[in-house]
């Protein structure tokens, strides 16, 4: 089984609708699916929407971002440096302990 890229669905090989694009095959449940992720790959215009923005890299935002992986959401994570507070070069104090 293949999974369609746009909708997540599982594609039976034999029978989905499929498509070559950058020297892979992908595979799609509908010609639907498959239109969209063509026009996606096509599209110079860089994406404006998500199904989540993450503000900070943290613990916090890090973990967020994980589930919304797992989830298969769009996730997209705003952050000045990754790690926060745990590895914020600017604490002079260096004992996070447990991380
Ligand atoms: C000295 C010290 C020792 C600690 N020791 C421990 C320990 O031993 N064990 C433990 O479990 N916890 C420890 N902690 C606590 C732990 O580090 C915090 O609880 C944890 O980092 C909080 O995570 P957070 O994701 O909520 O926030 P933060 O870690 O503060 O992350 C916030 C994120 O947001 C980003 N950000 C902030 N403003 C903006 C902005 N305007 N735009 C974009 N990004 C932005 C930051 O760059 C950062 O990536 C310690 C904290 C300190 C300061």
């Amino acid at each position: 089984m293949k999974r369609d890229p746009i909708c997540n669905m599982e594609v039976d090989e034999g029978k989905g609708i499929t498509t070559e694009y950058d020297g892979e095959i992908y595979y799609f449940c509908s010609e639907g699916c498959r239109d969209k992720f063509l026009k996606e790959k096509s599209s110079k215009v860089p994406r404006t929407s998500y199904d989540l923005i993450i503000i900070g890299g943290g613990p916090a935002g890090l973990t967020a971002a994980v589930y919304a992986a797992t989830l298969r959401m769009e996730a997209f994570l705003i952050t000045m440096n990754l790690g926060g507070q745990a590895i914020d070069r600017q604490h002079k104090d260096r004992k996070l302990h447990g991380i």
